[in-house]
């Protein structure tokens, strides 16, 4: 049963940590002519805008991407984030901060005649309103199972391969299957580059997607922890975690630039600690 909707949580801190991750790695890899293929397989529904009933009912964007916009005046001279500020004010006619676009289209941004990416989103009601952005001919969308569908595709067709794994873990099994899919793909795909997003909850469940991989054998896994809040304040998400494996170098210098500045906007208890989970 799916029951986790995006559209409630669009644009909260985590969504920011997120994008911000994916945007470092995204500019980093366009560096190189050579052909890449992405594979996003949680996708969502891609834009989402914040006037919405069910943005307005949660209000997250407000303490997330709310606080950014509003100094992005400040913001706007810093590395990684004022181009990150200024890809966003693309999607905004109107000038004010209106819609807040989701990782279909940060992964599509850059894109080139000769990568691809393959959007993957098992909630029908997301997937259609998936097919209904407009997008780059290159993009494909499809109304399926992620972690299934991206074992399916290996080895993609390029050169290179950046993978996006962003559930919504509304099951505990999913930090597991999470762990095994991305063992399972890097055997077929040993140079890709993938991005595991996780929540900090009290719970800490995340602990067996990263013990996973690491007893899995796997290498060069680095990870950025964005905490808001003290552990055990409250029942709710207290931070957001992005591992990536194979990162790319200069990754973790030139996040924790953006970082630095970004974390006096998210509240006193705001820190970022970027290391190595598994080094070379
Ligand atoms: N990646 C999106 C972004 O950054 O804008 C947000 C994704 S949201 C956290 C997780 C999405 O995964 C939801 O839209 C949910 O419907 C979808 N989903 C859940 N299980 C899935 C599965 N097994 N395969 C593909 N999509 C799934």
């Amino acid at each position: 049963m799916l029951s986790y909707q995006h559209a409630y949580h669009a644009g909260n801190f985590a969504d920011v940590h997120k994008h911000l991750v994916l945007f470092t790695v995204v500019e980093h890899l366009l560096r190189k002519k050579s052909a890449i293929t992405y594979i996003d397989t949680h996708a969502g529904r891609g834009l989402y805008s914040l006037a919405s009933e069910e943005a307005s009912k949660l209000q997250e964007h407000r303490d997330g991407i709310g606080r950014l916009w509003q100094a992005r005046q400040r913001l706007a001279g810093i590395p990684l984030l004022g181009d990150w500020l200024a890809a966003l004010a693309t999607v905004q006619p109107s000038g004010r901060l209106e819609r807040y676009p989701g990782s279909p289209w940060w992964l599509s941004q850059g894109l080139r005649a000769q990568d691809r990416l393959c959007l993957f989103e098992l909630h029908p009601g997301e997937h259609g309103h998936l097919t209904h952005q407009a997008l780059p001919a290159n993009v494909r969308r499809i109304h399926g199972d992620g972690l299934a569908g991206l074992l399916q595709g290996l080895p993609a067709p390029t050169p290179r391969l950046c993978v996006l794994i962003d559930p919504s873990y509304e099951r505990k099994m999913e930090y597991g299957e999470v762990a095994e899919t991305v063992l399972k793909a890097m055997r077929k795909a040993r140079h890709a580059v993938v991005l595991v997003w996780y929540p900090l909850l009290p719970a800490g469940r995340h602990q067996a997607l990263l013990d996973g991989l690491r007893e899995g054998g796997l290498r060069k896994i680095w990870r950025s922890e964005l905490t808001v809040a003290r552990r055990g304040s409250g029942h709710g998400m207290h931070g957001s975690g992005m591992l990536v494996v194979n990162p790319p170098w200069g990754l973790e210098e030139r996040l924790e630039g953006a970082m630095t500045s970004l974390m006096p906007l998210l509240g006193d208890a705001g820190r970022h600690q970027g290391s190595w989970w598994v080094p070379e």
